[in-house]
């Protein structure tokens, strides 16, 4: 694959695909640490056919944004929670965490080094980051090994919805996305790879995803797709669920603090499929598209309809907007969110 060049890339029709940008970064860990890590300009991993990460799916990632400012500035939001999130992670499958602070570095220094492919700010695009971590140990026998590749690679992203927030159709499964008591927390590509058949049945029959249920009894709402759900109340307030195998979105928490400020009612709480009556909007929830509206939910050939199955509903729009407007600049929000990623060339 050739390298991308920012000159050939227009910008306001960018989709999800992959580009081979100039640089990515690496860091290594041998004989019980991580090594300096650096940027490269290889876009292949070079790895031992036997690398456990093939066989047994020692694998943890992250993604997060990189957003230009009106000011051509560039933010960062919150990625000292994808820092720690992808420790957690890491600790789940025995492996060495990438330092926090390092982390954060290594996000910055990535995301300066292809500053010419973080899309403009009237795009509505973003610079999309996908930190990950594979154990590269060759391993013949179930047990991790001690060597251990971090990288990070940066890839840009246009609007999730360019023609504004659009509801879509979802449906629960009979598959579960991940067990009680395994891997549902921590974000592991093997939980990927085990949602792929139910999200493909999905879409064959018409939806845009699947409602996952709790794995003990199908009854609670896990997650939509790869999404956190919630569901605003006529009563205004903004319920999500909770519950040990659900992967705790950072949209999520921030979503929870800005639904105060804004004078909904948040509340974490285990949500029926049989509940959902008591919602006048309802959307899931992650970096990727930040907020997508959700029209219906087919359970059990039953079609509930939410807001609408068209238009999205004012409540999941102001979330949404206020949301954005902070991870662009446009707002101030809470303390800390917004980290600045200094440009000077
Ligand atoms: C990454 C992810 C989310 C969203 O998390 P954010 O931090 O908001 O991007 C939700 N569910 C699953 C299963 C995920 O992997």
């Amino acid at each position: 694959m050739s390298k991308a060049k920012a000159a050939d890339i227009d910008f306001n029709s960018l989709d999800f695909s992959y580009k081979d940008l100039p640089y990515r970064y690496q860091a290594e860990y041998h004989n019980g640490q991580w090594e300096p890590g650096e940027l490269t300009t290889d876009s292949n991993v070079q790895l031992s056919e036997a690398a456990v990460v093939l066989h047994y799916g020692q694998e943890v990632f992250e993604g997060l944004k990189a957003y230009r400012r009106k000011d051509g500035g560039v933010n960062l939001f919150r990625p000292d929670r994808n820092a720690k999130r992808m420790r957690q992670s890491a600790e789940r499958l025995l492996m060495p965490g990438y330092p926090e602070a390092d982390f954060i570095e290594a996000v910055k220094e990535v995301v300066k080094a292809n500053s010419d492919f973080i899309p403009p700010y009237e795009s509505g695009g973003s610079l999309y980051i996908r930190p990950f971590l594979i154990g590269t140990s060759p391993i013949v026998g179930v047990k991790p090994g001690n060597d251990f590749i971090f990288r990070i690679y940066v890839t840009p992203v246009g609007a999730y919805y360019p023609g504004g927030l659009r509801p879509t159709a979802f449906v629960t499964s009979e598959f579960d996305r991940a067990a009680h008591g395994g891997t549902g927390q921590a974000k592991v590509g093997g939980n990927y790879a085990a949602s792929m058949l139910p999200g493909e049945e999905a879409h064959r029959a018409g939806f845009s995803d699947v409602v996952y249920l709790d794995p003990r009894e199908h009854h609670y709402i896990e997650e939509l797709g790869s999404a956190n759900f919630f569901g605003i109340t006529k009563d205004g307030q903004f319920k999500t669920p909770k519950s040990p195998s659900i992967l705790p979105s950072i949209t999520k928490f921030s979503l929870l603090e800005l639904a105060e400020e804004m004078g909904m009612h948040p509340v974490e709480t285990p949500i029926g499929i049989d509940e959902l009556d008591q919602f006048e909007e309802a959307g899931a929830m992650g970096t990727a598209a930040v907020i997508s509206p959700v029209g219906s939910i087919t359970h059990q050939a039953k079609k509930h309809v939410f807001y609408s199955e068209t238009e999205v509903g004012p409540k999941t729009k102001a979330l949404y907007d206020r949301l954005t407007a902070i991870q662009y600049g446009d707002e101030k929000g809470p303390a800390g969110w917004v980290v600045d990623v200094p440009l000077d060339k």
